[in-house]
């Protein structure tokens, strides 16, 4: 057993074992607080700290998943155990709806969209007349197991306890999965993870779900512990709060948000008390206290608590247990010499700016083409193009037959076109392994439940298997576990060639690999190209170190202010006077 099971263990029995001791009731009602803020937490962590959404709106879910159990029991007669059903279902309900009207939005329009809500849910809570107004609802039934009621602290501590432990369990498996690495590429930006093939909308969504959802249950239990309800604790005090929590624990951090709960709700305590014995009268001084520690947290502990202990234990290398995995299945790859990309007249504008003007040039089976050019000939925005990161202004391109222009880049990668980044993009914080196996994203079909559960693992194995073989690839194997994050850019960029190959393309695009690489590793480069085009693969290769375009390509296509000067093979590139011509003074 790892030393991080054991302390979960220990952790557990420890919590188990509290309320058999003569601890004051008082401490464990902080106890109950503590858990149910951080099952919102929890989710705010997946939200905001893995996927880079910030919420202050987290309370209106928690408001939801409360009133309408509370509402289902009071009015039905339903069971809690029957009415937490109707609960979430409204949660994700408001979720998906909300979710799908905001996280189109960039920037900072989704947290001002959460504070929005909110305060209006607040004010629909406090305004319906079937919600008993600001009143709120009264006498709700607590939650009983085999008839038992759990109507003392003690006795809802278990079943409070059990879910966030269960929930902190889900969500750091769920990280550590391919629905869990689609998540933490979404706070890089959308362009690298849907050229993986990922749907970044939908992934997240779901997370938004998936956090509200947590938020519901903690406000079920919260209802039927209570045994009332009103508008007050779902309201943007408490949004705050809760964000405030997920920063101080560390926001990517799962484990984070018990210690962010647990510290924030202390901490209130004692300043409710002790600040209005020092500054005299009565208000809620713990929020200027608590601004004040948010700013210092941001500036010298980003990463939270959590974090700062994590980052002090020793990194362990994961365990290997993919080695005897089926290999993935291969697309097959289209006969030598057939025709793979066929780039026709395509133009794109931005602005004024032509930086792409009626380029044309095919890319067959088992070919490798150069494309070259002075800086700011449009090379990376014909990428683009063909990746469709960008869309056309004008012009055609089809991949094996099919018009691909037009359709989004994950589209795209679907059909088999994968790429690397001039400048590269990857998500530091996990391992290299973790990293490549984001390309294989698409040859993967397990989703975010079946991984809270570790249901998937036998896919799983088999996406880390290619991931590593992939790293053998181009000769990084023995650094599966490093942060990519830490990584030079030489191997960073041979990182992103190992990632594009996890995706199993028939054509590959590759933006300026050599750059930052040493002698020798250009020249394993080399001979890995080579390997790939004798397989059967067509490249694309951005180049500006001249050696390795003329040994490595077939044929080359050289740009210069978006146009297209000449295509020919090495030799018939080197000998012509006009790229000689427009590479003077730009080329060193
Ligand atoms: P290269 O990769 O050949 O160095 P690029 O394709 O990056 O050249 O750029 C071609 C031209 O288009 C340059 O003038 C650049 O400034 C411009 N350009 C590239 N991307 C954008 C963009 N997103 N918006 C506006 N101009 C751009
Ligand atoms: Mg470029």
């Amino acid at each position: 057993m790892t030393s991080s099971r054991w302390f979960l263990l220990a952790f557990a029995a420890a919590l188990a074992l509290l309320p058999q001791l003569p601890v004051p009731e008082f401490w464990v009602t902080q106890l109950n607080y503590i858990g149910l803020y951080a099952l919102v937490v929890i989710g705010l962590v997946l939200l905001t700290g893995i996927a880079g959404l910030t919420s202050f709106g987290q309370a209106a879910f928690v408001g939801i998943g409360a009133y309408s159990s509370a509402w289902l029991t009071l009015n039905l007669g339903l069971s809690p155990w029957l009415a937490v059903f109707g609960g979430l279902a409204l949660t994700a309900l408001a979720a998906l709806l909300l979710g799908w009207i905001t996280l189109r939005m960039s920037g900072h329009y989704l947290p001002l969209a959460t504070i929005a809500w909110c305060l209006s849910l607040y004010y629909l809570f406090g305004n319906l007349e079937a919600l008993g107004r600001y009143d709120g609802l009264l006498g709700i039934a607590p939650l009983s197991v085999f008839g038992l009621p759990l109507n003392t602290g003690r006795s809802f501590f278990y079943l409070l306890w059990a879910l966030v432990m269960l929930a902190a369990l889900a969500a750091t498996q769920l990280l550590d999965s391919r629905s869990g690495r689609a998540l933490r590429a979404l706070k890089g930006g959308s362009t690298m993870p849907e050229a993986m093939g990922i749907d970044t909308f939908r992934a997240k969504v779901t997370v938004f779900v998936l956090a509200a959802l947590l938020a519901g249950m903690s406000g079920w239990l919260f209802a039927h512990f209570q045994r009332s309800v009103n508008p007050s604790p779902f309201g943007l005090k408490m949004g705050i709060e809760y964000l405030f929590m997920a920063v101080i624990g560390g926001v990517g951090q799962v484990w984070g948000a018990l210690a962010g709960a647990a510290v924030v709700k202390l901490l209130e305590d004692q300043l409710q008390v002790l600040l209005p014995r020092l500054l005299g009268g009565s208000g809620s001084y713990e929020v200027i206290v608590f601004g004040v520690l948010l700013v210092g947290v941001l500036q010298y502990a980003r990463d939270g608590l959590w974090a700062a202990v994590v980052a002090r234990l020793p990194r362990r290398a994961r365990r290997r247990d993919w080695a005897d995995a089926a290999p993935l299945p291969e697309a097959a790859r289209p006969p030598h010499g057939e025709l793979v990309l066929d780039v026709h007249s395509v133009r794109k504008e931005f602005g004024g700016l032509v930086a792409v003007n009626d380029v044309s040039f095919q890319v067959r089976a088992g070919e490798i083409v150069g494309l070259i050019g002075p800086n700011g000939a449009g090379k990376s925005t014909t990428f683009n193009l063909v990746s469709g990161v960008l869309p056309l202004t004008r012009g055609e391109v089809r991949l094996r037959g099919e018009r691909i222009d037009g359709l989004p880049s994950r589209g795209i990668a679907r059909r088999g076109v994968s790429r690397t980044f001039q400048h590269v993009k990857m998500v530091p914080e996990m391992t290299v392994l973790e990293n490549v196996a984001l390309g294989a994203h698409r040859r993967g079909r397990r989703g975010v439940l079946p991984a809270m559960l570790r249901l998937e693992r036998d896919e799983e194995r088999r996406l880390l298997r290619e991931a590593e073989r992939q790293l053998q690839r181009v000769g990084m194997a023995d650094r599966l576990d490093e942060l990519a994050g830490n990584l030079a850019l030489g191997p960073q960029r041979l990182m992103e060639i190992a990632r594009a190959l996890s995706a199993d393309p028939s054509l590959l695009l590759l933006d300026e690999p050599a750059a930052g690489l040493r002698h020798q590793e250009k020249r394993a480069l080399a001979g890995v190209l080579r390997q790939l085009r004798a397989e059967g693969l067509s490249i694309l290769l951005v180049e500006h170190d001249m050696d390795l375009v003329m040994d490595v390509s077939d044929r080359i296509v050289v740009m210069e202010f978006g146009t297209q000067l000449m295509q020919g093979t090495p030799a018939e590139v080197q000998a012509s006077a006009a790229v000689r011509a427009a590479y003077l003074g730009t080329e060193h």
